[in-house]
């Protein structure tokens, strides 16, 4: 089970962790807990206010969240009881404001200090959660994941060594399983071969979780967060959005574009490679069965799961008589962007000409000026790219059509089609994405009731 980031975020959130925890206990479960929410980034603040030199702001900055820490602390554990979590906070407060002062005087290389110092966010929240478990009567132990997950030494983005790791993480973890004890350890925190703390990535604690899942495989791996699963569409946009029962790795890649705060496929990697099905579960609904992700999921009787959209989309369009039955004309292209590590998104070829959009747009006329020495490039912004995505849905006769007739009034910009087999995705000006959206969720999925979208 990980928990991420605002399932921690105060007491009440720490009340539903307990209950989720403590309910399922008979299952066994292994504790994977993200930092308590804005703790990461305060924590990277302060490293930054410590490197400019200011280390007696950067100590106060961090003040606020020690005091939410010690709130958490103070409902759940008796003060008159011995208080494990207080010494720990104590020992951290002073760990950090010396490695702070360190980063200030740059007394150790700093992208080993600034790991070393984020990682208290997560070393902070897990010890606290199994104390707080403890407190409810669950027996929890904490695991230092420093000391369990194995890294290069890559600071700020360390790739865990997989083998190290999952034999570590078995020769620790199940016999306190085995013995009915509720392992506790944070995500995102890792140790090199050295010992030096490292972390995986904003975000890791999914990835430490699914690492963990595979090492001891695991029956299922819970992502529980503050959204039910993965939803049919946006529910800003359609108020009868639902969510997806199951969804395959490879759906869940193509939509993570789009929703990627439910869901990195990449970070979930390590439990679908295992078999073992990764299921999106909600705090506020934990009764609900939220969605699933497995290797491979069979079609929906419609073909479609769900339709996604992102806006703010610029669309070039690079136009050159030179292209016609030559090549080198692509790799050209491609190498402008690469030059300006600009990622492209859609892309549509004919003959002579290339469309594709991005969605940053920060190094546009700088690509703008490289690719006009390749050909005509015409600029247009405010548009939305929209993505169908259904196991099935390029090798089924009749459904472009049957997407593209329910939206017969709108002006399509660029398709792409059939590089993926799951995947279908068009480009519409920006102030009608949420019609569209709203026609295709209404055809697609009105007529189906919550059971028969059900593999
Ligand atoms: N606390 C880390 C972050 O905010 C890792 C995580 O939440 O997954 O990026
Ligand atoms: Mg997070």
């Amino acid at each position: 089970m990980k928990f991420g980031g605002t399932s921690v975020g105060d007491v009440a959130a720490f009340e539903r962790v307990v209950h989720v925890v403590s309910s399922q206990a008979e299952r066994r479960p292994v504790v994977v807990v993200s930092a308590m929410t804005k703790v990461t980034d305060a924590l990277l603040a302060a490293f930054e206010t410590a490197k400019k030199g200011d280390f007696a702001l950067a100590i106060a900055s961090l003040e606020p969240h020690f005091e939410r820490h010690v709130e958490v602390a103070r409902h759940f554990i008796a003060a008159d009881g011995p208080n494990l979590f207080a010494t720990e906070l104590d020992l951290a407060r002073g760990e950090i404001s010396d490695l702070l002062l360190r980063t200030s005087r740059r007394s150790l290389p700093l992208s080993m200090l600034k790991d070393a110092i984020v990682s208290y966010g997560e070393q902070l929240s897990s010890r606290l959660l199994a104390e707080v478990l403890r407190s409810r009567g669950v027996r929890s132990r904490h695991f230092d994941s420093r000391r369990l997950i194995v890294t290069d030494d890559e600071f700020g983005s360390a790739t865990p060594i997989m083998d190290e790791t999952a034999e570590l993480v078995r020769l620790e973890i199940v016999p306190a399983t085995a013995a009915g004890e509720v392992p506790v350890m944070g995500g995102f925190i890792a140790g090199n071969r050295a010992g030096e703390t490292t972390t995986l990535g904003r975000g890791g604690s999914d990835f430490s979780a699914a690492i963990v899942a595979a090492a001891i495989d695991a029956g299922e791996l819970q992502i529980w967060t503050d959204v039910t699963g993965v939803m049919t569409c946006d529910p800003r946009i359609c108020s009868d959005a639902r969510t997806i029962p199951v969804l395959s790795y490879e759906e869940a890649a193509e939509l993570a574009y789009f929703g990627a705060k439910v869901l990195h496929p990449k970070t979930i990697k390590p439990a679908v490679d295992h078999g073992i099905p990764v299921r999106v579960c909600n705090t506020f609904e934990p009764d609900a069965v939220g969605t699933m992700v497995v290797a491979e999921s069979g079609e929906a009787p419609n073909k479609i799961k769900s339709i996604a959209s992102k806006k703010g989309i610029t669309i070039l369009r690079i136009t050159s008589a030179r292209m016609l039955g030559s090549y080198g004309f692509m790799s050209a292209v491609f190498q402008v962007f690469d030059r300006y590590r600009t990622v492209i998104d859609v892309i549509s070829t004919s003959e002579v000409s290339i469309a594709l959009t991005l969605d940053s747009t920060a190094s546009l006329e700088k690509i703008v000026e490289e690719l006009s020495r390749l050909g005509d490039v015409e600029v247009e912004p405010n548009y939305a790219v929209i993505c169908v995505v259904g196991e099935g849905l390029r090798a089924s006769t009749g459904l472009a059509s049957k997407i593209f007739s329910t939206i017969s009034d709108v002006n399509i910009a660029l398709v792409s089609h059939g590089a993926s087999a799951v995947n279908l995705t068009f480009v519409v000006k920006e102030d009608v994405a949420a019609n569209v959206i709203e026609k295709l969720h209404t055809r697609f999925f009105d007529q189906l009731s919550d059971r028969t979208i059900v593999n």
